[in-house]
């Protein structure tokens, strides 16, 4: 296997996740590799919903926490552990082109020569090359709203942490990262940047002068970045012989910090299953699970940080309205429900009387043969009689060969079952539906990464 770097440094210089979720430090887990991640990291008991305080700590999980780790230890780490599986990561390699036959991918590089391969993943960002080179639609929402964020010096720093304070024109953040700097984040609800708009130090300036009235004195920018709230999702993950993970995949505003997870989350379900197929141990039908199981999971994802969106901005209608949700945030049925879909293994969301769409690589079940019950010649027995253990036994002897046909028993002449001493799971999952107020209806699957991302 071979991963293709645009870039000739690993990265380190961009600000982007600073934590992982629950789901991916399971997942860390599984593959051994979650004590490297801890000893880099920070666990915290909680995240937030639109800056809504949501603690998790008491979440079904051997890690009810965030991880607070910055994506360049989280990049670094996993470079790591290719390294060790023997992946070959070739940095300063661009893609520039491809073409697929059926039986592999041949990819052209910025430097004119070609690769050939049997698949190939795109994991090549929001602006992905192999999905426009692919033809796969990207369809969404566009921004409608500027976030910038700085990691930056600070001569007057505030004397406390300050997490997405309201103002006229905006929110703000400013959280203390290092011994000697902090991230500044601002949230604009009146101005879309332009795209191409340079992003600038005198730009973060501005906007924290225009929302708070100061900028604290930043100077000297570690890392500077802006992005909006554009949530697009590609409308198929597989085009034959290439697929799509990660940003490439989905795009949506950082809320509560799910992309990078969501994207680690897409690999490890494609992993095992594209080196099966690879490997001739399973069909290339297992690779269309990918799509039907990865691809609702980040529709909910991108669903959640356009709410949460909605709920940061500084109208009065909206302020209302988040007081609504803290309340609801504060129930504890309501924050559970996020545990019930998070231990959904593929986060399928399915309601009422649906199932999630079986795995072609599930073995076919053997249809069951209806059972007969049989009941001895004699006289029809009312509905509801009780009919002891051992006239049971004495019915089966009956039904030997050489004896007369047994006749079977309608279903309310048969005798009535003990109650089982634990309910149906379907019965036990309405009862806790009915407890926590949600109702059997109510869609399932809102994963951790909500609040947090995973
Ligand atoms: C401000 C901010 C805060 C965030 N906070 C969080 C958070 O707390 N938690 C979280 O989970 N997520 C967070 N995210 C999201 C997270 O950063 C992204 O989801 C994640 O980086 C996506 O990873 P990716 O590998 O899919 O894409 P990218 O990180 O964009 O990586 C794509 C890579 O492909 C390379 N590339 C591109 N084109 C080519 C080409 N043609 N040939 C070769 N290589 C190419 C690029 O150089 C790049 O290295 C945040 C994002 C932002 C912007």
């Amino acid at each position: 296997m071979q991963v293709l770097e645009r870039e000739a440094e690993p990265r380190t210089a961009e600000s982007r996740a600073g934590g992982l979720h629950i789901r991916t430090l399971e997942i860390l887990d599984q593959r051994g590799l979650l004590d490297r991640f801890l000893a880099k990291g920070r666990p915290r008991p909680g995240a937030h919903y639109a800056a809504l305080p949501l603690n998790f700590a008491d979440a079904p999980t051997r890690h009810p926490y965030l991880l607070v780790i910055m994506q360049s230890e989280v990049e670094n780490l996993l470079a790591e552990h290719a390294a060790e599986t023997g992946t070959v990561i070739r940095l300063g390699t661009e893609l520039q082109g491809l073409e697929q036959d059926p039986t592999g991918v041949t990819v052209e590089l910025a430097d004119g020569s070609r690769l050939r391969a049997q698949y190939l993943v795109g994991c090549d960002g929001g602006r992905s090359t192999v999905r426009r080179l692919t033809g796969i639609a990207f369809p969404g929402t566009p921004a409608t709203m500027t976030a910038m964020l700085g990691d930056v010096h600070l001569t007057d720093p505030p004397d406390h942490d300050i997490f997405q304070e309201r103002r006229e024109h905006g929110n703000f953040s400013v959280l203390p990262f290092g011994p000697d700097w902090h991230r500044v984040i601002t949230n604009e609800f009146d101005h879309v940047a332009d795209r191409d708009e340079p992003v600038t130090l005198e730009a973060l300036s501005a906007t924290l002068r225009k929302i708070v009235g100061t900028d604290f004195g930043m100077h000297s920018p570690r890392r500077l970045s802006r992005h909006g709230d554009a949530a697009r999702q590609a409308d198929r993950y597989r085009d034959g012989r290439v697929l799509l993970a990660g940003d490439a995949a989905h795009l949506h505003f950082p809320a509560g910090g799910q992309g990078l997870s969501t994207g680690v989350q897409d690999v490890v379900n494609l992993g095992w299953k594209l080196a099966a197929v690879v490997n001739g141990r399973a069909p290339e039908a297992l690779l269309d699970t990918y799509h039907a199981e990865r691809h609702p999971v980040a529709a909910r994802v991108l669903q959640n940080t356009r709410a949460q969106t909605a709920l940061w901005r500084v109208d009065e209608h909206t302020s209302a309205l988040r007081e609504t949700m803290a309340d609801l945030i504060g129930m504890d049925a309501v924050r559970r429900s996020g545990g019930r879909d998070h231990r959904d293994r593929h986060q399928i969301p399915h309601g009422r009387g649906r199932r999630p769409p079986r795995q072609a690589h599930a073995r076919p079940r053997p249809r069951r043969r209806p059972r007969l019950r049989t009941a001895p010649p004699g006289p029809r027995r009312t509905p509801g009689s009780h009919r002891p253990a051992s006239a049971r036994r004495r019915r089966h002897r009956l039904a030997r060969p050489g004896r007369p046909h047994p006749r079977p028993i309608h279903r309310a002449q048969r005798p009535r079952r003990r109650r089982r001493a634990h309910p149906p799971r379907r019965a036990r999952r309405l009862a806790r539906q009915h407890r926590s107020g949600a109702g059997p209806g109510h869609a399932p699957n809102r994963s951790y990464d909500m609040a947090r991302p995973v």
